[in-house]
């Protein structure tokens, strides 16, 4: 297989574990602690990845997939904290927008602003965005929402953490630990990418036992149907285009 693949990113073991099987020709590469699993999903190629957990984990992952990979799209799946009082556990949010929540450079820059890009929010890409939304609708009984993902190196359990983000960030949508990560690095490679997040908890008091519970029931599945449905639905003709680096 020559073309250039998605890169699919899963946080969590459950879901690539619920990716590996739909994977044809499967090839694997280890490179920095990493699988990559390399091989075609209804004829396109993609390589499969576990990112590891935080911010770090994840641009590391991102960086291999872009550089070593030539990954042409990303595509981050996982679970995330329902922050916004519409979005419950079992909804699915795509991001629109994401901002690293724990970047906080004041009063040399302001709040939230990675220092020396002028930037706090990275837009998701449009046209990946939308394709993955349109997967998720194609599923019945999930709910869909689609805004700002915010991320930070902390699992938000708590009502109090979440209110204080919420006050700061009132139009976020749910909370993770990658995403804002992935998008930067994104944005430096021009690398168009999309994150899809299943909610898992409410980012409250009960989030570590909802999340636990959540993972193996839900959200495996979830991203596994996402996946499929998106994949099976994209153009083979746009796998055809050169890659965007
Ligand atoms: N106990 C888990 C730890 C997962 S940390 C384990 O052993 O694997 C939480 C993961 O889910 C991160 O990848 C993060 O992106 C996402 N997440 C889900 N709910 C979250 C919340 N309330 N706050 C922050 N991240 C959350």
């Amino acid at each position: 297989m020559t073309a250039a693949p998605l890169a699919i990113v899963s946080a969590m073991h459950e879901e690539l574990r619920a990716l590996l099987p739909l994977l044809a020709q499967r090839r694997t590469v280890r490179l920095a602690g990493r699988d990559f699993h390399l091989g075609a999903i209804h004829g396109h190629a993609v390589v499969l990845v576990l990112s590891g957990i935080g911010k770090v984990a994840a641009a590391a992952t991102a960086v291999l997939l872009l550089q070593a990979f030539e990954a042409r799209q990303l595509v981050f799946t996982g679970v995330a904290g329902g922050l916004h009082p519409d979005v419950s556990v079992g909804d699915v949010v795509v991001a629109r927008q994401l901002l690293q929540h724990d970047m906080d450079a004041s009063p040399l820059f302001p709040r939230f602003e990675i220092p020396l890009t002028g930037r706090s929010r990275f837009d998701a890409d449009a046209a990946l965005t939308d394709a993955l939304a349109a997967a998720v609708g194609r599923l019945s009984g999930v709910r869909l929402h689609q805004g700002l993902i915010i991320s930070g190196d902390r699992f938000i359990g708590s009502a109090a953490q979440s209110a204080t983000l919420l006050e700061l960030l009132p139009d976020a949508l749910a909370v993770e630990m990658e995403g804002a990560a992935v998008a930067q690095v994104c944005a430096d490679f021009e690398c168009p990418f999309a994150v899809v997040r299943t909610v898992s908890d409410r980012a409250d008091d009960d989030a570590h036992v909802d999340f636990a519970r959540f993972i193996e029931d839900v959200a495996a599945t979830t991203t596994r149907s996402v996946i499929e449905a998106w994949l099976q639905h994209r153009a083979h003709s746009v796998d055809a285009s050169p890659p965007l680096r």
